[in-house]
């Protein structure tokens, strides 16, 4: 078959969950909890279900959680969304994006996107026949370089993409970084994609800069958030998008024809969960406290840790330990040490390799101190 995406094989989280499965080996690759969300979640979608709520939702979702949506934005970001016209429920994050670049980006169209690089954009800037550009952000720190985006952008640039909580790195753009971008893009009809799935999970007293609370960049953005990430419920598939009306009505002709609606009881059951503010605003201790435990995994070890300022991703050299490259040290680590771990090289587009793996640390104690063990032991 003449394949339209003929370098593309499986995604490496499927990669790693099935080889972690094969191996019986503690899973720290794929990005997802290993422990419940709160029952007052499922209380309240049971009650929905219940109620007779089961049925096809508004097209751009149920004004329940749009309201609740905007209600959130306005208290953390003072962005003045209207429910109506500038929020729609999305299934989970990858769907976002995906309908953000089918609706904006057309053949030949260039879109920027910063290495290493989560695994969904590229995919569907081609599928929809765009050019990706690459920017860089540079190990060790992974910072943007301004001056390096400015030079690749060109009269065919037509979109942007960002995402701050970084995945897979764990940092964050601040304000001069969203001062920078607000200065490239001026005078321009680029369009900003904002990846912000884990805006909640920022951490030692750092604010995230959301795009939803630059009112230049707003104007111009697609804002991407993911209650998978934000509620320990990454099976559900439901996110949202915040955008100005006039960008949210092309982004809905896609999405009406691309997933119409979601799931409808479970919207009802976030919209009613998500009116206690605690439960988002509490994120960040929560899993700082992880991120810190799962560093005291690894002090003894010969793991050399990365920072971390958010997201619930750790990174971490293992010079000391192999010489492989880091797809073979995964799967290495995954059969011989019984730990799973996401090789970084994969987000890089030529497969530069810093010979860096990524730990997920959304997990129980219990799970982290198992799998401490092990990594102590190499
Ligand atoms: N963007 C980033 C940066 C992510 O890490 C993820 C999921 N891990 C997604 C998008 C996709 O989110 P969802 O599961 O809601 O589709
Ligand atoms: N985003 C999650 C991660 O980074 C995984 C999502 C997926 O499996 N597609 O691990």
């Amino acid at each position: 078959i003449d394949s339209k995406l003929p370098w593309v094989g499986t995604t490496i989280f499927t990669v790693m969950s099935k080889l972690a499965a094969d191996c019986g080996a503690i899973n720290l690759s794929q990005g997802f909890p290993d422990f419940q969300a709160e029952a007052a979640l499922f209380d309240a979608t049971l009650q929905a279900m219940s109620a007779g709520r089961n049925q096809y939702p508004p097209m751009a979702g149920v004004a329940e959680l749009r309201t609740a949506i905007a209600d959130k934005v306005a208290a953390l970001y003072g962005a003045d969304c209207d429910a109506e016209d500038e929020i729609t429920v999305t299934a989970g994050a990858t769907q976002a994006i995906f309908t953000a670049i089918a609706a904006f980006v057309r053949g030949g169209d260039e879109v920027i996107v910063f290495e290493p690089v989560y695994d969904s954009y590229v995919p569907a800037i081609e599928t929809v026949g765009g050019k990706a550009v690459y920017a860089a952000l540079r190990f060790p720190d992974y910072r943007p370089d301004w001056e390096q985006v400015r030079s690749l952008l060109s009269p065919r640039t037509r979109m942007i993409i960002i995402n701050s909580p970084h995945n897979p790195t764990g940092s964050l753009f601040d304000a001069d970084d969203l001062a920078a971008l607000a200065e490239l893009t001026r005078d321009t009809n680029i369009v900003l994609l904002a990846d912000e799935v884990y805006e909640h999970i920022v951490f030692d007293g750092a604010r995230h800069e959301s795009v939803a609370a630059h009112p230049e960049l707003a104007a111009r953005s697609i804002v991407v958030s993911s209650f998978g990430k934000t509620y320990h419920i990454t099976g559900w598939k439901i996110g949202y998008v915040l955008g100005p009306r006039e960008l949210m009505r092309e982004f809905r002709k896609v999405h009406q024809f691309n997933v119409f609606t979601v799931n409808t009881p479970c919207q009802l059951g976030i919209a009613e969960y998500m009116r206690d503010a605690s439960r988002h605003l509490g994120l960040a201790a929560f899993y700082e406290g992880k991120r810190d435990f799962f560093r005291r995994q690894l002090g003894a070890s010969r793991f050399e840790l990365l920072p971390c300022r958010g997201t619930y991703f750790q990174l971490a050299r293992y010079g000391a330990i192999s010489d492989l490259p880091d797809q073979e040290f995964a799967r290495w680590l995954t059969r011989e040490v019984g730990v799973a771990v996401i090789p970084v090289s994969v987000f890089n587009h030529d497969g530069h390799d810093e010979r860096v793996v990524r730990f997920c640390f959304a997990k129980q104690e219990a799970t982290l101190a198992a799998a401490g063990e092990r990594l102590r032991a190499i």
